[in-house]
Formats: structure tokens, sequence, C-alpha cells
């Protein structure tokens, strides 16, 4: 049962035996028991009973709590019952208008609004009211509760929006995955063409092709950051320094931009369990987009960082004095691709691959908007290592530099589904001295296999029909040491059963869309030339 029915049912028999003529003055009564129980609910409890009067409509009771909840004198209340409504958010008034003009004739009112406090804060309040009928069965007063429900109503927001970006996420790293073997098909077929002696102006087209193709990859990498691909590598870092660091980067930007900036740190404990490399990237971020906004607003700007401990959390608060961001853009900002800023100046992922980030390093990171200034935004991390051990390093797609090229030619076998990319990958492999055989899935590559020893395989790991995963095991059950030498292809490291799976192997992967750098190292590593 919601707070506000529990309590309109205790309020419902608390008042039946509190003394009405008591309540405006509170002159010194015998106490009863039950007058005793209700004025320890009511002065115990943190939201606001009121009892309310329709006609004409004046407030003839409300527990002491109300002056916190509706930060209002309650005098003033007493003596006015129309000063409450003061501070109300201007976009909620009219709401608010409606809902109390419909109670008058029904005496249920179930409204959320915001205030604006005096001290400038927005909170969300929650009323609900009953009707008190007199003897005759005439609605003649209300009776309810109204409590303070941000910080509940800020949680449920961050869990709903977390939930909606990991369905984006999972969508936009499946279309990482289907963009990757084209890319790597484009990127492949460009750079090769690019050796083949052809003339300048061919050569130059074909640069354009291979760098746009680099561009989409680096947008690929993007989105798989945002669903989570990589492992960040967690230590203790000094938040003081870091946020120094961070700033220390933008200085110039920030000179030129006339941006001023004040960081106030409040820590008893100085360290924060971050990525640094990853944190960086996201204070950069949200730095960048906070100076694009005041600098488009009115040419200069102030951004204020402050931190503080939150429990075992330490939170950061990002806010600046732009325009803020609108309440209809509030739930999209986190949206990859959203963007306000003008063609060429925003990619709109800066902010979901943010996001992304920070729920690696086990935090949150959110905006806030109160719809009358700036747009603060808070990112909250995990204060200490606790029982966290640094993950791994994410395979990275490449094996290690080699120190030579290959030499030796090898005897590879090159297994994708991806006719294009197959036959790229054959070709490129070939021309250097390589003997490559190929196939279309892992059944065919399973036949291949019985008449013929490899010294590598190159393996996609999801392709229609037998996919890599089965291949491996099939593979690893009848001749282990054959299967210690399948080299993995993969777009979808952010998929966590891909991760699952490559994770406890020690085989190579090439993450798509791969280079012809990446099958060079690869081949060294097989060679012996190169480190893996
Ligand atoms: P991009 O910077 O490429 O637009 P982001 O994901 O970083 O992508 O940001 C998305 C959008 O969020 C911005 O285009 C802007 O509309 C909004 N935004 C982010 N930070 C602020 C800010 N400090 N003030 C106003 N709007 C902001």
């Amino acid at each position: 049962m919601a707070t506000a029915d529990r309590i309109g049912i205790m309020l419902a028999g608390a008042l039946a035996t509190f003394k009405l003529s008591t309540e405006r003055d509170r002159a010194p009564l015998a106490v009863s028991e039950s007058d005793t129980r209700f004025r320890q609910i009511a002065d115990s409890i943190s939201g606001v009973f009121w009892l309310v009067e329709l006609d004409p409509r004046r407030l003839l009771y409300a527990s002491p709590n109300a002056e916190e909840v509706w930060d209002s004198p309650l005098a003033d209340t007493y003596a006015d019952f129309g000063k409450i409504y003061r501070n109300i958010h201007p976009e909620d008034r009219e709401m608010i208008q409606q809902g109390s003009s419909d109670a008058d004739k029904t005496g249920y009112l179930d409204v959320e609004y915001r205030i604006i406090k005096r001290d400038g804060s927005v909170r969300w309040i929650h009323s609900r009211g009953f009707p008190v009928n007199d003897t005759d069965g005439n609605l003649f007063r209300m009776s309810g509760f109204a409590e303070d429900i941000t910080d509940r109503k800020t949680e449920l927001e961050r869990i709903a929006e977390a939930g909606r970006l990991l369905s984006v996420g999972e969508l936009a790293s499946g279309v990482a995955h289907e963009i990757n073997n084209p890319l790597a098909a484009i990127s492949l077929y460009s750079e090769s063409l690019m050796s083949q002696g052809l003339p300048n102006p061919v050569i130059n087209d074909l640069k354009v092709i291979s760098d746009q193709g680099k561009r989409a990859a680096t947008i690929v990498r993007n989105l798989l950051q945002f669903a989570k691909k990589s492992s960040p590598e967690i230590a203790a870092v000094d938040a003081r320094e870091f946020i120094e660091r961070c700033l220390a980067l933008k200085n110039h930007d920030f000179r030129v931009n006339n941006i001023s900036a004040s960081t106030n740190v409040l820590l008893d404990h100085p360290e924060i369990a971050i990525d640094e490399q990853l944190m960086t990237q996201v204070l950069l971020n949200i730095l960048s987009n906070a100076e694009h906004a005041c600098v488009g607003a009115h040419g200069r700007g102030h951004i204020s960082i402050s931190v503080q401990e939150t429990g075992g959390s330490t939170r950061i608060n990002i806010s600046d004095d732009g325009p803020g961001i609108s309440a209809e853009n509030l739930g999209k900002v986190f949206d990859p691709f959203f963007t306000t800023k003008e063609a060429g100046c925003g990619t709109g992922l800066g902010l979901s691959v943010s996001y992304g980030i920070i729920a690696q390093l086990g935090g949150s990171l959110w905006a806030e908007s109160d719809g009358v200034s700036g747009s603060p935004f808070q990112i909250e991390v995990p204060s200490t290592m606790g029982e966290r051990l640094a993950e791994p390093p994410s395979d990275s797609g490449a094996a290690g530099r080699p120190d030579e090229p290959a030499i030796s030619p090898l005897r590879l076998l090159v297994v994708d589904d991806e006719p294009d990319l197959r036959n790229i990958i054959v070709r490129l492999l070939e021309r250097r001295n390589h003997k490559v055989d190929a196939a279309g899935d892992g059944d065919e590559a399973w036949d291949r296999l019985q008449d013929q020893s490899y010294d590598c395989i190159m393996l996609d790991l999801r392709m229609a029909g037998t996919g890599g995963q089965e291949l491996f095991q099939r593979l690893n059950a009848a001749d282990p040491v054959m299967a210690g030498k399948i080299i993995f292809l993969t777009g979808d490291m952010a998929n966590s059963s891909t991760r699952s799976f490559l994770d406890p192997l020690a085989n190579l992967v090439l993450q798509k869309p791969i280079s012809i750098g990446d099958l060079e190292q690869a081949t060294a590593v097989v060679t012996g030339n190169g480190q893996k």
C-alpha cells in the first residue's frame, strides 16, 4: 500500500477522535490518550497531515512538518491558505489549480508538483486528499497527506533511465556488429588497392575511402564502449588531483573562450576508484559541453565543480551558468546520436559513451534540470577499491606490436560467412606468401580440418550455420592443439556471452573492423615474430 494510502487511513481514524476546536489556537486542554497518539504520529512523521475546510477554503490543521515540506511559514498558511500556492513551479500551477477545483467537487486529490523553495532548490511534492463528509453525508472538508518525494522520484527516474539505456546499448551494439563486417571489407579493400601502384589520383580517392572507413570505425568503437565493451583498469586516484589534471587539459580552451572554473572538494577520504583514462574522457566531455553551452548563450561562462562523499561513493557535480537543458531534452541527452549542436560540431555520442563508461566503473551519471537554471551533471563513483580487483585489460583487437614482420609462409584457414570479407582476407594473406584456404561456416571448416593441418585458423565467431564457438568446442574436444591455433574474429565484444566465452581462452582475438596491420601482427605472433 502506498504511503499516502496508509497514512490516509491512519489519519481518518485519528482525526475522528481529535478535537478540531483545539487546532487553530492549540489552546491547552486536557489531552486524552487518543489526542496524544495523534500528536505523536503528527509530530514524528516526515510528511504533512492536513485538514482543509472547503467553503470557504481554509486550513484547519497541518502537522508541524508542514513548514519544511511546503516551505511556507505555518502561521501564514493558517492565515491565508492560498499562500501555499505561491511557490509552486510555474509549469505546474495550471495542473494544481485544475486538481484543486476538481477536489472541491469530489473531495479526492492526487497530485505531484514541484515547488521552488526560498533557497532556490526545486522539490517534488506528492499530495493526496480524501473527502470528509458532515453528518448529512455532504462533502465539507478534505483530509490529506503531503510528502516530499524528490529523492525517491530521482532514484526511480535513474533506474528507469538505466533500463532504457541498457536496451539502447543492446541495439547499438547489434548495429555496430552488423556494420563491422562491411566496414572491415571497405577498409581492407581500400588499403589493399592503395598498395598496388595505381595512379596518384586513384590512390588519393582510395585514401578518402580508407579515412572515412576509419572514421566510421571510431563511431562503431564508441558505440561498443557505450554498450560496455571494454574492461576498465581501476585504481585508487586522488579526486582533487584528478580534477586539477582534467582542468589543466581544458585550460587553453577555457582561456580563449572566457570560461572560468571553480572547484570545491570536500572529502575526508581523498581517493576515488576509477580508470583514470576513461574517467578523464567523461569529465572532458562534460566540461566541453558546458563550455559550448555557455559560449553559445553569452560568449563566456562559469563552470563549478564540487566533490563530496555520499556513503561509500563520491559525487562529482559539474554545473555551468549556461542555459541548461530543457525538460524535453533532458530525457534524451544520453541517447546515442542525440545532439542539439549544429552539423559538424557534435556527434551526439559524448554523453552516451560517458554513461557507458561510468556504468562500467560501477557508478552512475545523470543530469538534472529544474527548468529554471543550468543543468548540473552528477557523477557518482565508488570511493574505495573495496573488494574490486582491476579487471584484466581488454583484448584490444590486434595482438601486441611485433618486433619484426612475419616472414615464414604459413598454412592458414580463414572461416567467415561474409564472402567479401573472407575473400579480401584470403587475398591479403596470400599476397604475404601464406598458403590460405577458406570456408564459409563451421561445417565447411570442419571438413577441411579432416584432411589438412593448419598453422592458424582465423575464425569468425558469429556466423550463419555452424558458428565459431561451436567449431571451437568440436575441435577442442578432438584436437586441443589445433584449437589453440585459432585466432577469433569478432565485432561483438560488447555481448556478454561473447566475453564469457572468450575471456577464459588464451586464443588471440582480432576485433572487427580489422586492418591489414592487424592481420600482419596476428600472423607474426603465429610465426613467433610477434608478441601476444
Ligand atoms: P554532442 O556534444 O556531440 O552534442 P553529447 O552526447 O556530449 O553530444 O551531448 C548531447 C547533447 O546534450 C548536446 O548536444 C546538448 O544538447 C546537451 N548538453 C550536454 N551538456 C549540456 C550543458 N552543459 N548545457 C546544455 N546542454 C547540454
